[in-house]
């Protein structure tokens, strides 16, 4: 039995975090892989160095330096950490030289590896705490281990089968040795060695295409909430975990903004049917959500709801559209030159509608005015609106229900912009502006969650 634990920031982020995880990993049956995240607050702080690098690298460089070593000091004797010490020391070595390297911050990547500093360390904490308590544990980074990722800077995919390849040499022998590897989330490796990060949140990414590489019985996401829930627990306090869930389920979530998975965590599992576990490191004694090919039918109308905000509609007017099916296929090929994200598209007789992120209309609209006038009539945009996905039994295949669903969402005012619905078989897609998303996400979540948990315990 193999299984790969990540562990997140706020599972990572203090002396006593650190000695509870330690005690989570000691406690697990058979062979184990740990993948962790920075120390909480540790990326946000590389993110603002990277900003103004001048004012900030000296201030970096000192935090960054006392908040590993404070932690190291305290759960270690004397002889443990002089050992810690050399292997921080070259490690802090080399983030120093970068931070002052004025070459490799031209570089179109320097952001992808200073901001890939924090796993550097929050590993070898977690590391050196399970050889104190008689472990053999080895630190590998995602160089050491061969994960190798392919794309733009700050948003990397990984080559999952050159990963599984150098995984196989690199990192399997220790696990037969009985080590238990801790290896560096958020990032992977380029063809020409450079870090390339996968995006924030990217962790449990990393981690599930580490899974996939080793070929793990089972990967457990160990965060601060009790597994995957029906809605972001910080907007509804009375959201409640989800047992069970189907793989299409959470990646449909995931990629719509439920935050506790970044939206590419499933594929590289889902792939090879290994069952993932969202849990509470903070409490390990409870079950958390299993993520896995089947769930039981459970007969909730609503199962978890969650919103990708910040987005933008392009609607793009021709009057030939209907009649002239090229024209979407040249308007699509055009917009995916820029390679970025397509949250949803729509088409009517004369118009076709696409959702992309705020950030992106500058780039796309660009590209689509170097396409032909005889072929775009019009291109309106409306920005900051949001997606919300909705996830349920029978949602889409029982009729009546989206009309349930849009008598909620009315009943707080918000405007329904744009619809998909039939696209997903687990999903309802539909688009309201960013200032509606608090209220329908919690009319929604009233209506068919709690409502339905009154009547479960009424009965
Ligand atoms: P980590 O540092 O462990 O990766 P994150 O902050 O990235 O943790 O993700 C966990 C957070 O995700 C939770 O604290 C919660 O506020 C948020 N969240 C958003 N949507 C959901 C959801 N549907 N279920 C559980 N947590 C959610
Ligand atoms: N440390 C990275 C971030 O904050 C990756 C992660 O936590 O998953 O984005
Ligand atoms: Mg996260």
């Amino acid at each position: 039995m193999l299984t790969v634990m990540k562990f997140g920031g706020t599972s990572v982020g203090s002396l006593e975090a650190i000695e509870r995880v330690s005690k989570i990993v000691a406690n697990t049956q058979g062979n184990k892989v740990v993948v962790t995240s920075a120390m909480s607050g540790i990326t946000n702080f590389l993110v603002a160095c990277c900003e103004d690098l001048e004012y900030m690298r000296k201030d970096t460089l000192e935090t960054f330096e006392s908040k590993h070593l404070e932690v190291a000091k305290a759960m270690l004797d004397d002889k443990q950490y002089a050992e810690f010490m050399k292997e921080f020391k070259p490690r802090f070595d080399n983030f120093k030289a970068l931070l002052y390297d004025e070459e490799a911050a031209k570089n179109p990547y320097y952001m992808d590896n200073v901001t890939s500093q924090g796993e550097r360390f929050s590993s070898l904490l977690l590391c050196h705490k399970l050889r104190s308590m008689g472990y053999q544990s080895i630190a590998l980074t995602s160089e050491d281990c061969g994960i190798i990722a392919e794309g733009k800077p700050l948003n990397g995919n990984a080559n999952l089968r050159m990963t599984e390849t150098n995984m196989g040499i690199n990192v399997m022998p220790y696990i037969s040795k009985g080590y238990i590897p801790i290896i560096t989330g958020f990032y992977g490796v380029t063809e020409d060695d450079l870090p390339l990060t996968f995006g924030r949140g990217g962790s449990d990414y990393a981690a599930a295409v580490v899974a996939n590489a080793l070929n793990a019985d089972m990967l457990e996401i160990w965060t601060d909430v009790d597994g995957f829930m029906s809605a972001d627990p910080r907007v509804v306090p009375h959201a409640k975990k989800i047992d069970e869930m189907s793989y299409g389920e959470a990646a449909e979530l995931a990629y719509f903004g439920a935050k506790v998975l970044h939206p590419r965590t499933i594929e590289p599992v889902r792939k090879k049917h290994i069952p993932l576990k969202v849990r509470n490191s903070f409490k390990p004694e409870e079950k958390g959500t299993l993520i896995s090919r089947y769930r039981e039918y459970s007969n909730e109308l609503l199962r978890s709801a969650a919103a990708k905000t910040d987005l933008s509609i392009i609607t793009i007017s021709s009057p030939e559209i209907a009649y002239r099916p090229d024209i979407v296929a040249k308007i699509l090929a055009k917009i995916s030159e820029n390679d970025d994200s397509l949250y949803s598209i729509s088409t009517s007789l004369s118009t076709v509608a696409f959702l992309i992120h705020n950030n992106d209309v500058k780039s796309t609209l660009s590209k689509l005015y170097e396409m032909d006038n005889a072929d775009v009539e019009k291109i309106d945009v409306t920005s900051d609106v949001a997606l919300i996905c909705c996830v349920g039994d029978d949602l889409i295949s029982t009729s009546g229900v989206s009309g349930q669903i849009f008598s909620a969402v009315k009943e707080v005012d918000a405007n329904v912009m744009m619809i998909s619905e039939g696209a997903s078989a687990v999903a309802l897609n539909f688009v309201v502006r960013n200032c509606d998303v608090l209220p329908v996400i919690k009319i929604l979540h009233e209506r068919f969650v709690e409502e339905d948990e009154d009547y479960e315990e009424a009965e």
